[in-house]
């Protein structure tokens, strides 16, 4: 921005030239606006005061105009924000602390802290920064500093109405109200309506939860924000919609998996995760059970295939070698029993692989929870006649993956794979996703 940015020399020119500052009409133009993609040469300076600049005032804006017009302007170059406190001219978050340590960083509240320590990837502690700050390149951020959206509308992609600004994309759009809503529902958390990302996060912090269960809170508060900036782009850049159910989803199967990331050490009841998690009791989980690592060279998938007297559900994860997780998938399943469902799971969980590519490629471990299920691949005899047509479904599929061995999950070691299968029960379609 022309006024509040370093972008002239080293200093901001609000705080260089005050006087100036106070009197212009605008005060949070980028450099562009004032610029008009033409360098200065055609600004017309006096317009851009809300009086007449004084004799004295006109000897400050002289000098001015001679710093500005010293910058070379690119107007093809995109923007980006470079961080000046780094050589490399990369934000790192460990600089920024040691700033604030140091006391340099005045102007940055107590929120910094609050976010370096939660519990979520470094890139979504990135991101919730950048809300912070308001520098979320939303399209509005975007079209201010001078990049062409080609066909692509600078308004909100839920209700295609509002312009696509951080507040209003995050707290203030109907549909993401009613989100929040959900997402504060589920915790038993009264919502109410904020105007930006500050108040939002006093809000949530300060909510009557303490200890592991405040942290896996604001966990899922983080994965909420990560999960409507990810749906936004996906809207924006590849028009894929995205339902209220699927976002809700995606959100509190992010947050479990970094929760189960984080609290290693916890064994959090994951049935209950899906509709209460505040109720969740953190027992210490003992050392020798959990999920095992696949042999080296490996990935493992973990599959579940759940009933209850309605309807049958089916879910999967698959790891590799350092636990890191590669695809999950989770939703309905056409079956007649658990041990059927089970089958559903093995079939889905090799779609997976087939629609990622690596047919042919990886060395695959398929982890099965259920015992009869095993049996089955095991023993060709004892399939039923029932099954037939599955078998011969899932044997087509092998045929196309390549190597595939499967295993017997076991205690205590499929939960995740068991989780996404209950919480697949309630969906309406198939929720597939890899990275
Ligand atoms: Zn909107």
């Amino acid at each position: 921005m022309f006024w509040v940015d370093i972008w002239c020399g080293n200093s901001l020119l609000k705080l260089e030239f005050p006087r100036l500052f106070r009197l212009a009409k605008l005060k949070n133009e980028m450099v562009f606006d004032y610029s008009n993609n033409s360098g200065f040469s055609k600004v017309k300076w006096e317009d851009l005061f809300i009086r007449l600049l004084l004799d004295r005032e006109l000897g400050i804006l002289s000098r001015l105009t001679k710093r500005v017009k010293s910058v070379v302007l690119v107007p093809d170059l995109v923007d980006h924000l470079i961080w000046a406190h780094d050589n490399k001219r990369e934000f790192s978050m460990k600089k920024l602390a040691n700033l604030l340590i140091e006391g340099e960083g005045d102007g940055i509240n107590f929120t910094f802290d609050k976010i370096w320590k939660l519990k979520v990837p470094p890139r979504v502690r990135n991101f919730l920064w950048m809300l912070v700050i308001n520098r979320v390149p939303t399209k509005d951020f975007l079209v201010k500093r001078g990049v062409h959206l080609r066909n692509i509308m600078n308004v909100c992609p839920w209700c295609e109405r509002e312009q696509e600004r951080v507040d209003h994309l995050f707290f203030k759009c109907n549909f993401i109200v009613g989100f929040w809503r959900r997402i504060f529902n589920w915790w038993e958390v009264g919502w109410k309506m904020v105007s930006g990302f500050e108040e939002f996060y006093s809000l949530c912090f300060n909510v009557k939860l303490h200890g592991t269960s405040k942290s896996l809170w604001l966990i899922a508060i983080a994965a909420s924000c990560w999960s409507v900036w990810l749906a936004t782009n996906k809207m924006v850049f590849e028009r894929k919609v995205l339902s209220m159910d699927t976002l809700k989803f995606h959100s509190k199967t992010r947050a479990l998996l970094w929760v189960r990331f984080s609290f290693d050490e916890c064994m959090v009841q994951e049935r209950l995760w899906w509709l209460s998690p505040f109720k969740c009791r953190f027992d210490s989980r003992p050392v020798t059970l959990g999920w095992c690592y696949p042999p080296h060279g490996w990935l493992k998938f973990n599959i579940s295939g759940m009933a209850t007297e309605e309807a049958m559900g089916c879910g999967g994860v698959l790891r590799d070698e350092e636990e890191n997780v590669r695809a999950l998938f989770s939703g309905p399943c056409d079956a007649i029993d658990a041990d059927s469902a089970e089958l559903g799971a093995i079939i889905t969980a090799l779609d997976v692989i087939i629609e990622i590519g690596w047919r042919g490629t990886a060395l695959i471990i398929v982890e099965i929870g259920s015992l009869v299920a095993y049996n089955w691949l095991l023993n060709k005899d004892r399939r039923p006649w029932s099954q037939q047509t599955t078998f011969a479904d899932m044997e087509m599929r092998l045929a196309c993956v390549g190597e595939v061995a499967f295993s017997k999950a076991k205690q205590h070691s499929n939960e995740i794979a068991e989780t996404l299968a209950s919480a697949g029960i309630n969906r309406r379609v198939m929720f597939k996703a890899w990275w």
